[in-house]
């Protein structure tokens, strides 16, 4: 099953992943009153590496 992290201290609450994952792996919630990425659904994830690739605030990493 794929390790799906997102560093929250990075995460810019953009919201490129949750909108290019083809698997719906995301869920964007409020922490400490900012935006911020969830993979809630990680079990779901099929390694494409969009989300890596589209985050422009680098903050996820997929293995
Ligand atoms: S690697 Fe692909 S399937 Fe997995 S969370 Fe990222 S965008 Fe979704």
């Amino acid at each position: 099953m794929a390790d799906v992290k997102v560093d929250l201290a990075k995460c810019e609450g953009a919201g490129v992943c949750a909108e290019v994952c083809p698997m719906n792996v995301y869920d964007m919630v409020e922490i400490g009153g900012k935006k911020k990425a969830q993979a809630t659904r990680a079990a779901d994830c099929i390694i494409c590496m969009a989300c890596v690739n589209g985050c422009p605030a680098a903050a996820i990493t997929v293995e």
